[in-house]
């Protein structure tokens, strides 16, 4: 028999709980399902235990900056959550040096500084003009100039994006590479720099449990999610979806939350236009490998940054230093993350031996230590690549997908740049929109009466 829901909701990650929790708040009355391929919720906000250590998707960790985000994630997280002052760093060259590169180069070889400093100040003296519809790489070219670019940024970013940063845009960077001022730059050359820089100065994290809790607790205020429920088929003209365990559903709305690319593969009809928009959808995967390391406190930083094409992952992280409560005593426990372009072939061991081999030759890892857990965490489709491409596809895409009463949202079904936060409030809003209402609190914070869906 076919069930009938007000809203299917695809996903039962942070936005598609999220979606869900307002619709229950907002409207109690509105009928809706998440249906969740795992067993779990949280989807990349998930952790996974093993031997003692609890290991997320690489580092996931809180950083607020929307009041209402920031109460209701707190609010989920009672006082199972503390502050933690970044520690963040870059290895080049085989020296630490603190992040932002850009406005910390001292200790570096004196040529590389030299680079750097002098490339930075011809960008503040003899600037160029940032005009809109630059690439990424000429972006960091003007803005921090020929020696933070060669440096870090382009070989960085290409590692990450593993894409040439000439194809890619500026949209997703934001406020996420801070510019120093010039007087920044020049003391960071030559002093210790100890000044915090960026969005993220501060960040916060559970102290029992990794990142899970928090997809645990948002779940637990929904109250029902289908598990084990995968979302095989969505006929957008009949609006109905078909899915494991549950067979066919009837909706009125639907909430995608899983990659828009993939979901649309799995929805018809779609236009012309709209299956070339897919196929210009383009996106890197992350494979992550976590250990655990039978020797404490490895390490007093929180991540790393590796530029170097010599070493194959780009970041790696301690997790034991986000909270001592998710490794063993006497352990230290650790994330590493490489790209890689999708669908590559991965050789897992041979990975592991480069990722071990580049993790002794910086001294993080000693010849005797001893790995008491390792797991591999891939995220096949880990960071949408914001080439030239990606935003009128992603217009064209979301057009039609509107006309057939989809909202697709969060990180992956908005096909974007984003964080924990925002894929929450990404849901609170897609909550807002189904109930038609564009503001659900009135000037005094309290809740608007809202009208059920039908
Ligand atoms: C490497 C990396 C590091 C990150 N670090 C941070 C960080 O430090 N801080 C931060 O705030 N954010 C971080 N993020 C971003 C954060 O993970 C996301 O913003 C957020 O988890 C996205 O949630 P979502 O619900 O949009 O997507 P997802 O978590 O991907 O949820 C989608 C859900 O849909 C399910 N699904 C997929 N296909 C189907 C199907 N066919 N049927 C049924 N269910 C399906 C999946 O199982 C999943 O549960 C990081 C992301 C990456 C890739």
């Amino acid at each position: 028999m076919t069930r009938k829901v007000d809203v299917l909701i695809l996903g039962g990650g942070l936005a598609g709980l999220s979606t869900a929790y307002h619709l229950k708040r907002f409207s109690p009355k509105t009928s809706w399902l998440v249906a969740e391929k795992r067993m779990k919720p949280g989807g990349l906000a998930g952790s996974v235990e093993q031997d003692g250590f609890v290991f997320d998707h690489t580092g996931h960790l809180l950083h607020l900056h929307d009041p209402y985000g920031k109460k209701l994630i707190l609010d989920l997280l009672g006082d199972n959550v503390h502050t933690l002052d970044r520690s963040s760093w870059i290895y080049s060259h085989g020296v630490y040096t603190r992040y932002p590169f850009q406005a910390n180069t001292c200790g570096l070889p004196p040529k590389v500084v030299q680079d750097c400093v002098a490339g930075f100040m011809k960008t503040v003296h003899r600037p160029r003009p940032v005009p809109p519809g630059l690439s990424f790489k000429e972006w960091c070219l003007r803005t921090f100039g020929e020696g933070i670019s060669k440096h870090f940024m382009v070989p960085y970013n290409e590692k990450l994006w593993n894409t040439p940063l000439d194809r890619m845009t500026t949209e997703w960077q934001g406020r996420f590479l801070p510019k120093p001022l010039p007087e920044e730059v020049l003391y960071g050359s030559l002093f210790d720099q100890r000044k915090f820089f960026g969005y993220n100065a501060s960040f916060r994290y559970p102290i029992r449990g990794g990142i899970q809790v928090l997809p645990d607790a948002l779940a637990a205020r929904v109250g029902s999610v289908s598990y084990g429920c995968e979302i095989r088929h969505v006929d957008l003209a009949e609006k109905t979806a078909v899915i494991s365990g549950l067979g066919e559903v009837r909706y009125e709305r639907l909430v995608n939350t899983m990659p828009l690319k993939q979901f649309l593969g799995i929805a018809s009809p779609l236009p012309a236009a709209v299956r070339a928009a897919r196929d210009r959808m383009k996106f890197v995967s992350v494979y992550n490998l976590n250990i655990g390391i039978a020797r404490a406190n490895i390490s007093d930083k929180h991540w790393i940054y590796f530029p170097e094409n010599k070493f194959p992952f780009y970041r790696a992280g301690f997790t034991s230093n986000f909270s001592p409560k998710i490794a063993p005593k006497g352990a230290t426990s650790m994330y590493i993350e490489v790209s890689r372009k999708p669908h590559e072939q991965v050789d897992f061991d041979r990975l592991e031996r480069g990722i071990l081999d580049g993790l002794r030759a910086c001294g993080i890892l000693k010849s005797g230590d001893k790995l008491l857990s390792r797991v591999w965490l891939p995220i096949p489709c880990a960071y949408v690549v914001y080439d030239f491409e990606r935003t009128p596809a992603v217009r064209t895409a979301m057009t039609h997908l509107a006309s057939r009463g989809v909202e697709s949202i969060g990180r992956y079904g908005g096909w974007k740049y984003s964080f924990m936060e925002e894929t929450i409030l990404d849901g609170k809003r897609c909550a807002e929109r189904l109930l038609g209402r564009a503001e659900t609190q009135d000037s005094r914070g309290h809740d608007r009466e809202l009208k059920p869906l039908k």
